[in-house]
């Protein structure tokens, strides 16, 4: 996964790119990458680690120009390094491109083989450089029908932003399965992964960036160029609602916060619980298990704290198992605890590492009885469209029936939301990607298909 931003038509760019890559950065820690056009002219800037420690206001005054993009990086898978950060610029014969992607293409690999044996040279192992090759090889004249045809080409995940000269392109798959805002301030436009983006630099939200569109923004005018073919139903990723978006984003209509929360009022009503507090494990799951506590009626306390300071690289070198991983990162409230029957709320099991730590610790506090609640169905399938989740057989949810996942976490009962009851809980009908959950993958799986090892990136 990976959070991605665009500025155009306002001075010093870079810098609410650089903003807006701060509010971005729950999506990726990886690695970071602004870069800012100047009368054409890209230059671009990437480093490891978070934004806030790449840039200062130095490195941002060598960005300079009134276009800008920038990428925060979340997985690993690909491979690390800066080759494979973005933004990816190049040179091609209409001038200096740049592109950020968020999503991950499931033809990748087939289009990069079709496209080495015409004799592409690759710089970096990802999906992403695939579309800047389509782009420059291009037979059309005019960059938005080149940038239109490689688009085409591509199925699977793809929100991405592309600056040809200082002209700036945004565009979501026609499946929409990973979210691209767009947003005005004054007579310039940000487009952004995320609301919270928008909302750090001032811009006001317009509207979402439609499946299949394409958008040009060239000197402060907004263009609709010709849409992707339309796909049977749109099918926008249903574990941001989950746990990936920040709960203060809007995401196809949808306000993040209000979507957990009814998530944990259903899960209640699903797999109600005899307990004398609820509790979330922070702070991805807050706002379900305060959904939960309204539903439920039973007290909402604070039984888990978090230490914020906690980098995603830390490993001390003694004790680098998970559990101490675990503890690091999360403590118990006794005084909460203490001989109580209790509810926590986690937002997902993924692979039980997590909730398995968690709950030696809450009983060592002194919980009577732990019931643990997910705010959404057993993860049991890969994702192919851009979340970084571990192969199927790390997957607890695909080898456990839930009375095994109770018994392996050692708690007194186990409760998930139903499929039905998540979809139902974000309303009216309107279809979304559970593949994770349910197995049914909406855009083919091309690479899998014709037996490529495929790489989740971003
Ligand atoms: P588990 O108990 O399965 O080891 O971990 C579950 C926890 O992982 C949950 O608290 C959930 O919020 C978190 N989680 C779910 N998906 C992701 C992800 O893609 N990345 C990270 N870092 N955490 C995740
Ligand atoms: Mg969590």
């Amino acid at each position: 996964m990976c959070g991605i931003v665009g500025v155009t038509g306002i001075d010093h760019a870079a810098e609410l790119t650089f903003l807006g890559l701060y509010a971005l950065q729950h999506r990726g820690q990886e690695a970071v990458g602004i870069c800012a056009v100047s009368d054409g002219v890209a230059t671009v800037s990437k480093a490891d680690g978070l934004a806030a420690d790449a840039f200062d206001d130095e490195s941002l005054r060598k960005l300079p120009g009134r276009t800008s993009l920038g990428h925060t990086r979340y997985s690993t898978a690909g491979g690390p390094g800066l080759n494979n950060a973005q933004p990816f610029v190049v040179r091609y014969h209409q001038g200096d491109l740049a592109l950020v992607h968020n999503g991950n293409i499931t033809n990748g690999m087939v289009l990069r083989e079709d496209l080495v044996q015409e004799g592409a040279i690759f710089q970096s192992t990802i999906d992403t450089e695939v579309i800047v090759h389509l782009i420059a090889r291009s037979r059309r004249t005019t960059p938005d029908e080149q940038i239109a045809e490689a688009l085409s080409k591509l199925v699977g995940a793809f929100s991405v932003l592309i600056t040809v000269g200082d002209a700036l392109y945004a565009a979501r798959d026609p499946w929409g399965f990973r979210p691209l805002v767009l947003g005005r301030k004054g007579d310039g436009w940000v487009v952004a992964s995320e609301t919270c983006a928008l909302d750090l630099v001032n811009a006001a939200f317009v509207r979402d960036v439609e499946p299949g569109e394409i958008i040009k923004i060239e000197d402060g005018e907004l263009v609709p160029l010709a849409r992707l073919e339309r796909v049977e139903r749109p099918a926008p990723c249903i574990f941001e609602l989950v746990y990936f978006a920040r709960p203060d984003s809007r995401l196809w209509g949808v306000s993040v916060d209000r979507a957990r929360r009814a998530f944990g009022r259903q899960l209640a009503r699903e797999h109600p619980a005899d307990a004398d507090c609820v509790f979330s494990v922070p702070d991805s799951s807050n706002s379900a298990a305060l959904g939960f506590a309204e539903e439920s009626g039973i007290p909402y306390e604070l039984g888990l704290i978090r230490n914020h300071y906690v980098g995603r690289t830390f490993i001390h070198p003694t004790q680098a198992g998970r559990d101490f991983r675990v503890r690091i990162k999360y403590n118990a409230v006794r005084e909460v605890l203490e001989g109580k029957r209790v509810v926590v709320v986690d937002d997902s099991l993924v692979r039980g590492t997590t909730s398995m730590g968690l709950v030696r610790l809450i009983r060592e506090a002194g919980a009577k009885e732990v019931h643990f609640r997910i705010s959404s169905p057993p993860v049991r399938f890969p994702c192919f469209y851009g979340i970084d989740m571990p192969t199927r057989e790390e997957l607890i949810g695909s080898h456990k029936s839930v009375d095994e996942i109770r018994e392996h976490l050692n708690v007194d009962s186990l409760g998930y939301l139903s499929l039905e009851g998540m979809t139902g809980a974000v309303g009216d009908g309107k279809p979304y990607c559970h593949a994770c959950f349910s197995g049914q993958y909406d855009a083919p799986l091309v690479d899998l298909e014709r037996g490529y090892t495929v790489a989740t990136t971003c």
